[in-house]
């Protein structure tokens, strides 16, 4: 056994918490810019969550048991909120009774505004938090009705801001919101109004992404077809410092590129990711890591549940090298305002460390990276520019 796997073996075994991830996958409408794995036609539901409750239960030795409690459960997707109440409670129900689940784990589901603003909201709302779901996820995306449109999103601003006055009212406080910036057409005043209607609604948590342009998407291709154009690089720029200053203005923490929180509410199952905690993900297109390998279900509802009930393989896996595990850490930390750790990268990775510095001294001296000592961050510059800088860290020698 290399130092390096002995290392990463001891920190999760010291961490001795784990992650689980479940994947639903349909959604009422495409929206235009996701490239997720979801389906439109929700018809075997019930097979399917009866397949991920019988993986939930054939993967129970993946997180190693005897050093593991589970710390945070992420309904993610797709849309998590098409499921009802019984189908949450019978992958609940499986997850208790095959893992240890700390009594405070942190338990999330995604939803969408067209779920939750309606007459029959509060009695959904309330199921959930009967459940234990005890964080709610809205993609609100934007506050205008023209981009929410432009996106093929289901729901309206009006409905964005009633949905997210609803949570709250049915006592729930771990709320956060999702808002895209960099949406074709916007301008800086377009942006600042949807951040500020969020912020007036005062979630603890916000996650704000830069659209990016995923391949196959409907708006990868308007774009080919020139039937929408890019926001400019200023505009872009523009945005994300409105977006960092407003935040810290309004008391939030930018621990993480795309998420902003008030001291306490920060995501802790997002930040299991990108500290190296290992999860289970379960359901078609899942992702999972133990600290040793990577492996993700196959992307496609019919074949993941045939797949679960004739009992034959359902993922591809992957063992990670050394050099994945650098890259790994280089891309997860420098996300996050903690940083990397330059002594923990030449203790455990010395093959790679000389030709990473290399380029990490280049970089030193501008305004793009900012530390002392062993530690050192991307400021709020390089973050928005964080692609290319972890980029060039990359090593290509081992
Ligand atoms: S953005 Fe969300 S709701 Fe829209 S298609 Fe993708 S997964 Fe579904």
């Amino acid at each position: 056994m290399d130092s390096t796997r002995f290392n990463l073996q001891a920190t999760i075994a010291r961490s001795k918490r784990a992650g689980i991830y479940l994947h639903i996958p349909y959604c009422r409408q495409l929206c235009y810019y996701c490239d997720f794995h979801f389906s439109l036609s929700p018809q075997d539901k019930d097979e399917l969550i009866t397949a991920m409750t019988r993986e939930i239960a054939l993967r129970k030795d993946y997180l190693n048991r005897q050093a593991t409690d589970v710390r945070t459960i992420y309904f993610g997707g797709g849309t998590p909120s098409v499921l009802t109440l019984a189908d949450i409670r019978r992958i609940l129900d499986e997850i208790m009774s095959v893992f240890s689940v700390s009594t405070d784990a942190e338990i999330t589901l995604e939803a969408n505004p067209d779920d939750l603003g309606d007459d029959l909201s509060p009695a959904y709302l309330f199921g959930l938090r009967d459940l234990g779901i005890n964080r709610l996820s809205i993609g609100v995306q934007s506050f205008h009705d023209h981009e929410l449109k432009a996106m093929n999103r289901l729901h309206d601003a009006r409905e964005a801001v009633r949905s997210v006055e609803e949570v709250l009212r049915c006592g729930f406080e771990n709320v956060t919101l999702d808002l895209i910036y960099g949406l074709p057409n916007s301008t800086l005043e377009s942006w600042s109004h949807s951040l500020e209607t969020a912020l007036a609604l005062s979630p603890p948590h916000l996650s704000c992404y830069h659209l990016t342009f995923e391949e196959k998407t409907a708006f990868a291709n308007f774009r080919k077809k020139g039937k929408l154009h890019e926001v400019s690089d200023a505009i872009s720029w523009a945005q994300y410092q409105r977006l960092c200053d407003r935040m810290g203005e309004a008391g939030y923490e930018h621990y993480e590129i795309s998420n902003f929180a008030r001291k306490g509410w920060q995501s802790r199952h997002n930040h299991a990711y990108w500290i190296g905690i290992p999860y289970l993900g379960i359901g078609p297109a899942a992702h999972s890591f133990d600290g040793e390998s990577r492996q993700w279900n196959i992307a496609n509802n019919r074949k993941y549940r045939e797949a679960i009930s004739r009992g034959t393989v359902f993922y591809e896996k992957e063992i990670l090298s050394d050099k994945d595990r650098f890259h790994d850490y280089l891309l997860t930390r420098l996300r996050t305002a903690k940083g990397i750790d330059l002594r923990y990268l030449k203790n455990n990775f010395p093959t790679f460390y000389p030709d990473f510095y290399r380029e990490f001294a280049r970089y030193l001296d501008t305004d793009l990276l900012e530390g002392k000592g062993n530690r050192y961050r991307l400021t709020e510059k390089g973050m928005f520019q964080s692609d290319v800088i972890i980029g060039d860290l990359f090593v290509d020698s081992g």
